[in-house]
């Protein structure tokens, strides 16, 4: 019997170690980083608690308003047509399965500010209040209940997807507001496509620093590695529908490019 269950121990430990390299081999290694994508083994960064939510703040001056609570007439679907999200008691909620929401105009450079809170818990990982904030319609600051959720490191909340997990887990739980600071420079390219510079991103989430000026390695991927296509200098910012009922309030930007 010992030895029967010490076999059936090493035959699970095999299938385990023959999983894991599976896996591995699976998700690529961007080069200079030291995980593969979307590893659960890369270490998550610490929880810190950002304190209570608060009304909020009112967009400065210069600023572009982009969703003040009322009407989403800065906004389309991705396909260009009406935004089918729907607006009520000073937000906005994905109406699962109407698809991206876009920004009517393009941005290039630039600082933005917005609010979004996740449903009651349901569901686990990834599939647990899940959006994404595109910049560019390209380039995602993760939007993703990471209260109390595990999901892999580059995939949680406030993570540039697929790339950097953040610097912390500032995430208040369902029913309060998060905050999102972003500071967006696009990538810069040469004539002939290549690349000139990356794009960079800072993001505070809760007023907590948790993306400090990284370069991104390209567009968002999923298992992937990600890379650059060029495209205009200016281009929609984009909020996903990952098929939860998530929602936003106090969107707005200030370019940083004329
Ligand atoms: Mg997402």
């Amino acid at each position: 019997m010992a030895m029967k269950t010490r076999r059936a121990g090493a035959l699970v430990a095999l299938l385990a170690a023959v999983a894991s390299t599976s896996l591995q081999a699976q998700n690529p290694i961007i080069p200079g980083q030291e995980w593969p994508v979307h590893s659960m083994d890369r270490p998550h960064p610490a929880i810190v608690n950002p304190g209570p939510d608060r009304l909020p703040l009112a967009p400065p001056s210069d600023a572009i308003v982009l969703f003040d609570g009322r009407n989403l007439s800065q906004w389309q679907a991705g396909d260009s047509t009406l935004a089918r999200w729907l607006v009520r008691g000073g937000y906005v909620e994905v109406v699962p399965g109407t698809g991206t929401m876009m920004t009517r105009r393009g941005f290039g450079d630039v600082q933005l500010h917005l609010e979004w809170m996740a449903p009651p818990p349901h569901g686990e990982g990834q599939e647990r209040g899940n959006s994404g904030v595109f910049l560019m319609g390209r380039y995602e600051v993760q939007v993703l209940d990471s209260y109390h959720n595990v999901t892999y490191a580059d995939g949680q909340a406030a993570a540039i997807y697929g790339q950097f997990p953040p610097l912390a887990n500032a995430t208040r739980g369902p029913g309060h507001w998060n905050v999102y600071d972003i500071v967006f420079h696009r990538p810069r390219f040469n004539t002939d496509g290549t690349v000139q510079a990356p794009a960079r991103m800072t993001v505070f989430h809760n007023g907590v620093l948790v993306q400090n000026n990284v370069s991104l390695f390209g567009g968002t991927v999923h298992m992937a590695l990600p890379r650059y296509t060029a495209h205009p200098d200016r281009a929609p910012i984009s909020l996903q529908d990952h098929g939860n009922r998530m929602r936003f309030r106090n969107i707005w930007v200030r370019e940083l490019e004329s």
